[in-house]
């Protein structure tokens, strides 16, 4: 059953991180500084800005010492995980000999096992088989949309047929304990659903290993909480209201969860009045057509960022109810947003309502 919560004039986009649940005011600045002690920033894949905020600094560890150390996590991470540059590990994989198996690092490792767990996991129910793959790459680049460039062309239908024989995440195989997979057909793996949560897991483990118990990390609309603010207080998160004013669509209590939203509005061209969306649907071999406007989901297992940037994107291919169905059917998080004709509807699944501070306060 789906929970809906009606929000004219309002859509859910990237989460946005916020240490209070004021709006972003000069005033609600001073007060989401004193709950954080530190914060840090920078760009992660050459493209994504990450915050991490610590209730208090590492013993031993200056902020600049810190601020390095999570950097080069992040760079270290583009160097396994990019299709934007031809010297990754990805890359390499992409170019080895099929059918046969390869050794893989731990972190590439945890990517594809993520996108390819939530892809199995799927096909357990037919109307959503399928429309994940993280193998989709060939339609990606086609509709302009992935690291060879963008276009404003529409593909022909042949085109995209050709590009669709391509794909077939089926032909990716893993043997964790053995660190190694193997692709049984010339597929291209591209972890750009994945990348986000990715970046977020590695910089968790980072604070983690250094005794860090208390924080909040972000990687553009993905995001992980430990432990409790400064002031003991719990974690909460705003899913941003994509007006262009930094408003908040929705509040979230975030305590030791990942959370990670897809949208399909930010990144598209549009064509004689079409709107082409970067969220591919492998079965079309189109961008999605549906009204669904974006998709929050916090994570199923373990707290892992990584699963919940792949079902976030998931079940953006499907149309908002299917998506509702689907994470109902499997027990998930999730949060939707559709665009209506006077505005936007969200609703959610019923895993979704204990992170309502909605609830929360009803019964304060
Ligand atoms: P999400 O909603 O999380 O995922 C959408 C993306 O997943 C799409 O853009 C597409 O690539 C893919 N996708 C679409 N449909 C499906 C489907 N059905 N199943 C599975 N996957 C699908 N950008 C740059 O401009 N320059 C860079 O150098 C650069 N380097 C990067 C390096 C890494 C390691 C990563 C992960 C990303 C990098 N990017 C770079 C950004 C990248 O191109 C994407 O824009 C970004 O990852 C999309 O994230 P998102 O949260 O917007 O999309």
């Amino acid at each position: 059953m789906a929970h809906r919560i009606h929000t004219l004039g309002m859509s859910l986009v990237l989460s946005m991180l916020m240490l209070g649940c004021q709006p972003a005011t000069p005033e609600a600045t001073e007060q989401r500084a004193e709950v954080a002690s530190v914060r840090l920033s920078g760009t992660a894949y050459h493209s994504m800005a990450w915050q991490v905020s610590l209730a208090a600094l590492p013993t031993d560890t200056s902020r600049e010492q810190l601020q390095q150390r999570l950097q080069a996590r992040l760079d270290a991470a583009n160097t396994v995980l990019s299709t934007y540059q031809s010297d990754t590990e990805l890359m390499r994989f992409n170019r080895a000999s099929v059918g046969e198996w390869h050794a893989v690092s731990p972190m590439l490792l945890h990517a594809l096992s993520r996108a390819l767990q939530v892809s199995a996991q799927m096909t357990s129910f037919a109307q959503a088989a399928d429309a994940y793959d993280v193998t989709v790459s060939p339609l990606v680049n086609l509709w302009g949309f992935g690291s060879t460039g963008k276009t404003t062309r529409v593909p022909t239908d042949a085109d995209t047929a050709r590009a669709k024989a391509q794909i077939g995440w089926q032909n990716v195989q893993l043997e964790s304990k053995n660190e190694r997979a193997q692709r049984l057909a010339p597929v291209t793996i591209d972890l750009s659903s994945v990348g986000e949560g990715a970046a977020v897991d590695a910089l968790s483990s980072e604070l983690q290993s250094l005794g860090v118990s208390d924080f909040l990390v972000s990687v553009a609309g993905t995001l992980k909480s430990r432990g409790n603010r400064a002031d003991g207080s719990p974690w909460r998160v705003a899913i941003e209201r994509p007006d262009g004013q930094g408003g908040i669509q929705q509040l979230v209590v975030l305590s030791d969860g990942s959370l990670s939203t897809s949208g399909s509005y930010r990144n598209y061209f549009e064509r004689n009045g079409v709107r082409y969306s970067h969220t591919i649907d492998p079965r079309t071999g189109k961008p999605i057509t549906h009204n669904g406007v974006s998709v929050t989901v916090i994570s199923p297992v373990n707290n892992d960022a990584t699963l919940a940037d792949a079902w976030a994107t998931a079940l953006s291919v499907l149309s908002p109810e299917l998506a509702i169905q689907t994470a109902n059917k499997l027990g998930l998080a999730a949060y939707v947003v559709a665009k209506t004709a006077d505005g936007f509807d969200a609703s959610h699944s019923a895993a979704f309502t204990p992170y309502l501070p909605v609830q929360k306060s009803a019964q304060e």
